[in-house]
């Protein structure tokens, strides 16, 4: 169904005919020969649609700035009529009629939307992902965006930072391959087609590694540590094509990203050669000053654009500062010229100077947004984000004839459960909710009852008891709980990662009526979730799962979708264990649990186990697997050579049903000290009871390569250890060697 769908797009009738061009080679510089430096600094400035410029705001008046030729790019103007009007004033009024780009954040869909990133990421589907920014994109730019400002690839070990909703969550390799198909999917095949939007690589760099999981906090790391964990999905952006990077916020061991030449000019654009532009976050250059680097915002400027950032988004230091640093010599001319060309080369790129309307056409801006495809491939991607961490006794799935009582405070909600990010304006009262969800599937009315209960975080205990009686009259309680979607996301930090407000409490208070009690979480992070664990007998993790959410739970809760999700970041029993990851190193004295009798002097806590709750990659399904007859093609490589590891998987249970199988590797002794175990390959396959799958994968140098002791990315000939398994802590284990 992905591949089909994904092959019936198609580009659609524009507003106007495209001009023929010169290629872009020929018709940017003889664009920038007609420009002026007044002209070159506007391509880098780029206002919020409201017109806000921060700091001179005052007395700015955006339309005029636009009329004068002033402005290159506008963020948060959606919409045909509104984008064309804008783009209107700039064409009919400047002197060289440079089309303005909208950029927009679309970041897990536009109007159709879909599980937040990190919901989606717990698919392993890479064509899912692919997908719905395809959809996602083809629905922004009916609206008239050219831009969007993702994907977000930011590696995060810390459940406390809100931003992991945003990304897809705590290790490398997943991220990398998940960035991949993003930026394939915003940017399509080819940028001039105008259902495509120009991608975005954001945050750049180590945005995630925050101290504390504190927003826009202090980073500070080894150059080993930002290049093997936080760059390589930046780096295969660049490598699949993305048109843009967006620096972060966060300083990193001393310098501001922002201000950062390293990150800009030295890494990503000469180490990587990107050759798109380069954008702030917002006001991230004016941010220079309080970041203290900076005495002014000349100074701000002054760095900002040595390091190599191109535009300016929304801080109106360049629109101030570029041609004053540049008389005084703090700024080159091909400094600004650089810039410049990059920009204009985008917007070239985009087709926006064939025809700056070809993004404008009311006629299939109706007939795009949410779109039944859209809809029905947001559903298909939310079951697939589905992660079932308990399952005691199979209480799930439900029965039609059990009478279920679904209780908490998400389980009627269409606004969380679309969580961040999601177009805002217009989404209440267009998801669907679980108990619409719940509806379409039990038709008779006394088989289900719903109440909230409590709120998320009102401590409000007056709706708590009529919800306890209609849960003393049915067979299993569901109790639908979690986060408010604003409760992660930017500035949505968190130092209790428990189940907010009285939910638990309520929780509590079910368990004594002694049913089974299943509990669905809608959250945006990891949560600790040990008590859960504990008391409850089934949960099931559904993220935030967007416009078809209620839908998706609904039939995965009745096992009409049969849940295939694996965790993209480890869930820990406390809060104290962050950061917990999965891929740590073993240390000098590795503690091998209960068993090893000399515990005492080792890495160990005395409260609570090393291990996770839950960790990276987990998941259970309805039906069960089996995996047996590791096999390895060889057990030595050569530095040229690879070998395949084939695993056999059965399906021994009950149900149809999709596996993540999940490849490992160890490098045993390195000239550094090595992770524990690194993901290095997954596929996901789809099994039907009773049947037997092999699955192979190719393991080459390449995947064993890291930063050795003086800093070169390489194998180093040794043992190595696979394993195989349904999620990083199981699996079965081979042995190879790499030889020189
Ligand atoms: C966020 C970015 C976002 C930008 C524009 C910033 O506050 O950090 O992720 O793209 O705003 O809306």
């Amino acid at each position: 169904l992905l591949l089909l769908l994904a092959c019936s797009f198609s580009v659609y009738a524009q507003k106007g005919k495209d001009k023929k061009i010169k290629p872009r080679d020929e018709f940017v510089p003889e664009l920038m020969a007609k420009m002026t430096i007044d002209e070159k600094i506007a391509q880098l400035v780029q206002y919020t649609a409201d017109g806000t410029v921060t700091g001179p705001k005052a007395g700015i008046n955006y339309i005029e700035e636009i009329k004068k030729g002033n402005v290159g790019s506008i963020l948060n103007a959606t919409s045909v009529k509104y984008t064309q009007e804008l783009q209107e004033l700039n064409l009919k009024n400047s002197r060289l009629k440079i089309p303005l780009i909208f950029g927009y954040d679309v970041i897990h869909g536009y109007k159709t939307i879909f599980p937040i990133t990190l919901g989606e990421t717990a698919s392993w589907d890479l064509e899912a992902a692919e997908l719905s920014a395809r959809i996602a994109a083809e629905e922004a730019a009916a609206s008239g965006v050219h831009w969007t400002f993702a994907p977000m690839v930011d590696i995060s070990r810390d459940p406390r930072w809100g931003r992991v909703s945003e990304g897809a969550g705590e290790d490398t390799y997943l991220g990398t391959q998940m960035a991949i198909a993003r930026v394939k999917g915003f940017q399509g095949n080819n940028l001039m087609d105008n259902n495509t939007v120009l991608a975005c690589t954001k945050h750049f760099a180590a945005y995630g590694a925050a101290e504390a999981g504190r927003d826009y906090n202090t980073v500070d790391m080894s150059e080993r540590t930002l290049r093997e964990v936080y760059l390589p999905p930046f780096k295969a952006t660049v490598d699949a094509g993305v048109g843009t990077f967006m620096t972060s916020f966060n300083e990193i061991s001393g310098v501001p990203a922002t201000g950062s030449k390293f990150l800009l000019r030295d890494i990503l654009k000469g180490e990587w050669g990107f050759n798109g532009f380069v954008v702030t976050d917002y006001t991230a250059i004016n941010e220079l000053i309080p970041h203290g680097v900076a005495k002014d915002s000349a100074q701000a400027g002054e760095l900002a654009m040595r390091a190599g950032v191109d535009m300016d988004m929304v801080g109106g230091i360049y629109m101030r500062n570029l041609k004053n640093l540049l008389k005084e010599g703090k700024v080159t001319e091909t400094q600004i010229n650089d810039a410049c060309r990059r920009v204009l080369e985008a917007k070239y790129d985009l087709g926006l100077f064939h025809n700056p309307y070809r993004y404008n056409d009311k006629k299939r801006e109706k007939q795009v947004i949410n779109k039944k495809e859209y809809l029905d491939a947001a559903l298909n991607i939310a079951n697939k984000s589905m992660v079932l961490l308990k399952n005691d006794n199979n209480v799930l799935p439900l029965r039609k004839e059990q009478k279920i009582a679904f209780v908490g405070p998400l389980v009627s909600d269409e606004w969380n459960i679309i969580g961040s990010w999601a177009a805002s304006g217009d989404r209440y009262g267009y998801a669907v909710s679980v108990e619409e969800g719940i509806n379409k599937i039990i038709t008779d009315k006394n088989k289900v009852s719903f109440d909230k209960g409590v709120e998320i975080l009102k401590d409000d205990r007056s709706k708590m008891q009529a919800a306890i009686e209609n849960a003393r009259k049915a067979d299993v309680i569901v109790a639908v709980m979690g986060e408010f979607e604003n409760m992660s996301g930017e500035a949505a930090s968190r130092t209790n990662i428990d189940l907010p407000g009285i939910q638990k409490e309520f929780l509590a208070e079910l368990k004594k009526l002694n049913k089974p009690i299943v509990l669905v979480l809608m959250n945006g992070r990891p949560l600790n979730l040990t008590w859960e664990n504990d008391n409850m007998n089934a949960i099931l993790e559904a993220w935030f799962p967007g416009t078809m959410g209620g839908d998706a739970i609904a039939q995965t809760l009745y096992g009409i979708n049969v849940p295939s999700g694996k965790l993209p970041m480890t869930f820990p029993r406390n809060v104290g264990q962050v950061p917990i990851y999965y891929n740590h190193k073993n240390t000098g004295r590795p503690y091998l649990g209960a068993t090893d009798p000399e515990q005492k002097y080792k890495s160990r806590y005395i409260d609570v186990d090393n291990s996770p709750l839950f960790p990276f990659g987990y998941g259970l399904s309805y039906t069960t697997f089996k995996y047996s007859n590791l096999k390895l093609s060889s057990n030595t490589m050569s530095m040229n050579g690879s070998i395949e590891v084939s695993v056999d998987i059965t399906n021994t249970g009950d149900y149809n049903a999709e596996e993540v199988v999940q490849l490992y590797i160890q490098d045993k002794v390195g000239s550094v000290t090595r992770p524990v175990k690194e993901l290095k390959g997954f596929k996901k396959v789809m099994i039907k009871k009773g049947e037997k799958k092999t699955v192979t994968f190719t393991v080459t140098p390449e995947n064993l390569k890291f930063y050795n002791i003086d800093m070169i990315f390489t194998a180093e000939p040794g043992d190595f250890e696979i394993t195989v398994g349904s999620n990083s802590a199981n699996g079965l284990q081979g042995e190879f060697m790499l030889v020189k």
